[in-house]
Order: C-alpha cells, then structure tokens, then sequence
C-alpha cells in the first residue's frame, strides 16, 4: 500500500498533523483503550484529491470515547459529547475532531437504522457509502501515513467516479442516493455504470425514509455552494420526484439560487419551492414533517401567489401593502424581490423589506396602560390603528399619537360595550 505521509504533512495546518501525531503515538502506547489509529472518511478523500480536507475524522480499535479522553490529557481540547455507538467528539483549539470506534454495521431491514458492533477497520470501512470515502491512513508511528483502501477508492478518486461498495447499499441506507448526487457535483465526478443503475433501481426506497433523515439530508444540499447544481441534477433523475411526487424543483428558482451570494437556509428553501402550489406545498409538508419556519417557507409561494396581483394596484397604502405582505414569510418575498417582475409589485416589496415592516408607532402597550386603557381587545386595536397611521404618515409624532388614542379610544370603549365591534384597522383614525 502506497504512504501518503507527505501528504498529511503538507496538506494539513501544522497543529492538525501534531494531534494527529500524538493519537498514534497514544494508540502506539497501547494504555488509551485503542490497538489501531487511523484517519478516514472525508478527510482521506480528499488529501487524496489535492482538495482542503474538513475536520479530521479518527477511527481507532477499541473504544473511541476512552481514547478521546486519553487524546485531550495530551492535546488542548476537551470530549464535548460521547454516545452510545461508540464515538466521541473533541473540541480543541484547532476545530472539531471526531473520534469513532471501529464498527460493523448490520441492516434489519431496508433504511431501518444499523445494529452496531465494534470491530476491525475493514469492517469499519465495509459500512461506508462510496469507496472514495472508504479509505483510511494509519496513524500508528510504525506506518504512519500507510493507505488502508480495501475498496479501491484511490482508483475511483483517479477516474472520478463515485462507486457503492456493494449492490444493496441504497437499499440498506436511501440517504446515500442523496448523498451521491451531492458529491458527483461537488468533486466533479460521475456516478460508475453499475451505481447508477442500482440507483434508478432503488430510487423508490427513498420512501422509506423518515422525514427526519429526508430534512437533514436536503439541509446538507443547501449548505453546499453548488446547491443549485445539485437539486437540477436531483431533479433530472427523479430524486427529487421519489421524495414526494409533489416536490418540483423549478429552474427559474434555481436560477435566482445561483444569484445568491450567501443567503441563509431559508432563502435557498424559498428558491427550491418557488414554484409549489398550495396543494403541492400540503403534500411535501407532509412528506418532510418539518420545522414551523420550513412549513411556511414551503407554503410562501402560494401564499405570495394569491397577494401578487393586488399588489399591482396604484392606490395601496403603505399600511395595505404591509397587511398583504405580512402574511409571507421574509424568505418568499426576498426571493420574489430578486426573481419577480419588474413591476410595481416589487416596489412594494422593496418598501415594506426595507423600511415597513420595521415601522412601529412610538406609543407602546405600557404607555396605553399608563394612560389607564385596559390590556385587552381595545389596547391592540389601539395599537393597529396606530401603526396604520404612523404607516401612512398620518401622525408623525408621539403627540400625534396620544391625540390620536385621546379621538379613539372612548369610540372603541363605547363599542365594545355595546358589542358592536368592527374588525382590528376598519376604523380609519
Ligand atoms: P464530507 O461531506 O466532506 O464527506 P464528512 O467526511 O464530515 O464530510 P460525513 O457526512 O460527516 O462527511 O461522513 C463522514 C464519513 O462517514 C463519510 O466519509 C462516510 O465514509 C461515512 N458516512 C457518512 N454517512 C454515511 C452513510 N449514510 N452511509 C455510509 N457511510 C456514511
């Protein structure tokens, strides 16, 4: 097996390769609950291809979280979490180090979460996705740098191609027919003939993934800076359509994906769904299950949708539009200021992200208190009438306001007795 010890030492910050240094001297020693020490995943791959590796990733024999505590006795850091399968995770003033034990896995049944038992590094690198991420690079002194790649994943760095390691591997884990595309487009490889047959083959498997998996795995997309590139190329082969028949990635949202310099999550969500129906909005809400800020991004389009064409009309005040426009999560409307028409609807979008929705009159519910009206219906109607007509420069100053609540409040006091009350802003100041 070929020693890629240079490539350790030129490739990672000098204090990287120390701790790494130290692990296997530590796992040398053979008092830290560890036998072997190796680096693997991600991290292998990419020193491999000449590419900036993520935080190290060690695997040891043995018992991972032991050997942590042995590391960060030696190292400047410190075990931040354990867990029952055997891994730990030190935080040192370097960045994150994951550390595992070495482990089988074994599958129940299709997409079921893995029964785990320790084991040896081959076993370890068995339960991998792709053979590029297979790959391991010993620690110990006695071969420091020595490449373990029982999967050939130094030949499928050299072609380019992402490869499964055996046929049922999407089966056993649908989150890797995601994690496929994702690499494919990020290292700028192609999938090897016979993983993508299995991958049509098992697309359908994806529906048994739970919401929680299927979200995370569609956070991991976004996070990436070819995000865009992605979801086309996901589209184009039915990933997407095996998630939820409804979930439809349209190219002009992906279009304004690719003008973002660097948005937040929520935005991305927004170019990803801008073309959902209500319905189909329902539908991937359904699928996915998941947080209240996702849900009303996924249903922003369609709640945009329904506000666009009133928004067109010459004689809104700025206290409409930002009745309208309040009712769409931000996100939508930052995409559809990028992506809408040039119309007068986007000058209203402008306005209200810009300046509007922050205006708020400057009397507060306790100033209204203070004054001796009752917490309740009449204070927050108050309050909206106030807003409204700080809005629509209507008062322009705090006296403005109280000389507004003094006009008002015996009218709305009076009709609340009588129990005729009309809806909040019906009532012009
Ligand atoms: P990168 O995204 O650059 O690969 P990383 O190495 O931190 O970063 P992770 O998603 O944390 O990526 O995975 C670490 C390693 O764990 C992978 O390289 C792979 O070997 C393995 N792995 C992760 N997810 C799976 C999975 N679903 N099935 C099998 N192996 C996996």
């Amino acid at each position: 097996m070929p020693r890629l010890a240079s490539l350790i030492e030129s490739k990672l910050p000098e204090e990287t390769v120390e701790m790494l240094r130290t692990a296997g001297e530590l796992a040398a020693a053979g008092e830290s609950g560890a036998g072997e020490a190796y680096l693997v995943g991600g991290s292998v791959r990419d020193l491999v291809l000449g590419r900036e590796p993520n935080d190290p990733d060690i695997v040891v024999t043995g018992n991972g979280p032991r050997f942590a505590r042995a590391l960060t006795a030696q190292i400047k850091g410190e075990v931040t979490s354990v867990s029952q399968f055997g891994t730990a995770v030190i935080q040192s003033p370097q960045g994150r180090v994951d550390v595992a034990t070495a482990r089988s896995e074994t599958y129940s049944s299709p997409a079921a979460l893995p029964e785990i038992t320790p084991s040896n590094m081959e076993d370890d690198l068995k339960r991998r996705d792709f053979s590029v991420n297979a790959m391991a690079l010993s620690l110990l002194p006695s071969n420091w740098g020595e490449l373990l790649d029982p999967y050939k994943g130094f030949a499928d760095c050299a072609r380019s191609r992402i490869r499964i390691l055996h046929d049922a591997s999407f089966q056993d884990d649908p989150t890797r027919i995601l994690r496929s595309v994702r690499y494919e487009v990020r290292l700028g490889f192609s999938l090897e003939v016979e993983t993508a047959e299995v991958l049509e083959r098992d697309l359908s498997y994806i529906d048994r993934l739970t919401s929680a998996r299927l979200v995370a795995e569609l956070r991991k997309i976004l996070e990436e800076p070819e995000r865009a590139n992605i979801l086309r190329k996901a589209e184009a082969e039915g990933i997407i359509g095996a998630i939820s028949p409804s979930l439809r990635v349209a190219e002009s949202g992906l279009k304004t994906m690719e003008q973002l310099d660097s948005a937040d999550e929520l935005l991305y969500l927004a170019c990803m769904t801008s073309s959902l129906t209500e319905e189909e909005a329902d539908a991937v809400i359904a699928r996915l299950e998941p947080d209240r800020e996702w849900q009303a991004v996924i249903r922003g389009a369609a709640a945009f949708r329904v506000t666009a064409s009133v928004l067109e009309s010459a004689d809104l005040l700025p206290s409409d539009v930002v009745e309208l426009l309040e009712r769409v999560p931000v996100p939508v409307l930052e995409f559809q200021r990028i992506a809408g028409p040039r119309t007068r609807q986007r000058d209203h979008i402008e306005a209200y992200l810009r300046r509007h929705r922050e205006i708020r009159p400057e009397t507060t519910g306790d100033d209204l208190a203070a004054q001796g009206v009752p917490r309740g219906p009449v204070m927050g109607k108050l309050l909206h009438e106030l807003k409204t007509a700080k809005l629509d420069g209507k008062v322009t100053s705090q006296q403005d306001e109280f000389e507004l609540v003094r006009r008002r409040l015996p009218i709305l006091l009076d009709r609340e007795r009588q129990g005729t009350d009309q809806p909040a802003g019906a009532a012009a100041p």
